[in-house]
């Protein structure tokens, strides 16, 4: 798996150094949007993937809707200003490989500011970081699990564990969670090596000022689209036509994008009839979503000393572990960062729990005092976000291929996206637009092209 690279560790190359220019953005014009009845198109969820292929199939003149859910739009992927007065991202935060992130390029047009991660990251070993000797020591330790890993991939597709090396020594625990819990929000004893391996690079990354969620509600601005409005039903029992119901109307169309994570299409909330076939049901499965969560806290005065953006990690002995965000944005705000079984179960007892852990976790890496300087707090719970339900879509060993099965349309014209459904960059934002993308051009070419030169 190679989310975090040696290259990627040493120096996070700047794609994008200085703050580019913002110009302010002309205000989109207000969307036509169908309440009920025909449409050429319908798009279900307004996450990363629902917004990309809402884009494409309005760039395409076509009529469509996109339906969400929940009252905001962005699902895993939305900033929240309320809780700390500043942007602060409750899922997705990095704009990964933002050289060639379609988001990070249309970032200017929608009016916010992009920047370059920071490059390296360092490693806090008790109260005192890692030496130069013990950072090349841990680096060498996780390219030789990232080798082993795709090594294996190549013969079989076994669990991650199986392939790691043995004598990872006392970095053993802390290359499990940096490949884990924290890189694709599962156990590595329940990730594929194959699907790991072929994991795109996640270095040369970027961050948007304003919040990657505000970055992508300004592309989702100008999309005909009705928020608290779930999808119960899919009904596509006729040839000429699928009826889709909300509790607010009930819509007609030759198409459907369906974009739901893979936890809200096997959890049964959305009624298909003809029911979803076994083969994407068993799919969906096998990419059942992991358990990742921010605890977010805010420490006035820099009690960490730590620089804007700076990304921590410990040297531990267990899984009761995290990764340390600081001062997001040039703010106050750290974030701690939880994953895997011990994610879940911290998320299952509840935020003040995941806060409290996460005090006590700084207090020990940092001196107890930490806990006063705590003012606001938070905690995500992914995996109790009624139309979301977990975090990234790690394939089950044995399941890579899996995501191929996913994508394949349902009866020629149900087409499902969204991060699960990417070969290579899934569980990111970048991934689940794409896929957003490649759905609606399958459903534009489905409706005979596109209806007027734009
Ligand atoms: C804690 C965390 C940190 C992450 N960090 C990063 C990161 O730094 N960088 C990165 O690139 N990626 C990151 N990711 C992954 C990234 O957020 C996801 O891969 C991506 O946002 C998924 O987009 P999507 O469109 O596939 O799905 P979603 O965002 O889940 O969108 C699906 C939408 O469907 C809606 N929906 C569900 N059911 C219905 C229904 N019945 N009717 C209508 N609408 C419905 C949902 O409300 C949701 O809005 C992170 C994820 C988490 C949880």
């Amino acid at each position: 798996m190679r989310y975090l690279t040696r290259r990627s560790f040493l120096a996070s190359a700047a794609a994008l150094t200085a703050a580019p220019a913002v110009a302010a953005p002309r205000p989109a014009p207000a969307p036509e949007v169908p309440r009920s009845g025909w449409v050429d198109a319908v798009v279900v969820g307004a996450g990363a993937a629902g917004i990309a292929a809402g884009r494409r199939l309005a760039a395409a003149g076509k009529r469509f809707v996109v339906l969400e859910a929940a009252e905001d739009i962005g699902g895993r992927c939305i900033t929240d200003t309320k809780i700390f007065g500043v942007p602060y991202d409750r899922g997705a935060h990095w704009i990964y490989a933002a050289d060639i992130n379609p988001l990070a390029k249309l970032a200017p047009q929608a009016g916010v500011e992009i920047y370059a991660a920071p490059p390296g990251q360092r490693m806090r070993i008790g109260r005192r970081y890692a030496r130069e000797g013990e950072m090349e020591d841990f680096l060498a330790s996780l390219v030789r699990a990232n080798t082993a890993i795709a090594d294996a991939a190549r013969k079989s597709d076994v669990a991650c564990t199986q392939a790691l090396p043995k004598d990872l020594g006392e970095w053993r625990p802390t290359v499990e969670f940096v490949l884990g819990p924290y890189g694709c929000s599962k156990e590595l004893a329940e990730v594929s090596t194959a699907d790991l391996s072929r994991a795109g690079e996640r270095d040369n990354s970027a961050f948007c000022r304003q919040g990657f969620g505000t970055l992508l509600a300004k592309l989702a601005a100008s999309l005909p689209m009705l928020s608290a409005t779930p999808v119960k039903s899919i009904e596509s029992w006729s040839r000429a036509r699928i009826e889709v119901d909300t509790p607010k109307g009930q819509f007609r169309t030759a198409a459907v994008i369906l974009t739901v994570s893979t936890n809200v299409l096997t959890s049964g909330k959305i009624k298909m009839a003809p029911d979803l076939p076994k083969r994407h049901l068993e799919a969906a499965t096998k990419l059942k979503l992991g358990s990742r969560d921010h605890v977010a806290l805010e420490l006035t005065g820099n009690p960490l000393g730590l620089r804007s953006d700076e990304l921590v990690f410990e040297r531990t002995e267990s899984k009761q572990t995290a990764a340390l965000f600081g001062n997001m944005s040039g703010s106050t705000i750290c974030v701690i960062d939880v994953g895997g079984s011990f994610g879940r179960d911290l998320s299952a007892k509840g935020e003040a729990a995941m806060i409290d852990f996460a005090i006590s976790w700084l207090g020990g890496l940092y001196g107890t005092d930490v806990k006063n300087a705590v003012k606001r707090r938070h905690a995500t719970r992914w995996n109790n976000e009624p139309w979301v339900l977990g975090a990234i879509s790690a394939a089950a060993p044995g399941a890579q291929s899996a995501r191929k099965v996913l994508a394949e349309p349902i009866s020629g014209r149900i087409f499902l996206a969204g991060e699960a459904t990417h070969e290579t960059r899934w569980g990111t934002v970048n991934g689940a637009w794409d896929s957003g993308e490649r759905a609606a051009d399958a459903v534009v070419k489905l409706l005979g092209g596109p209806s007027r030169r734009t």
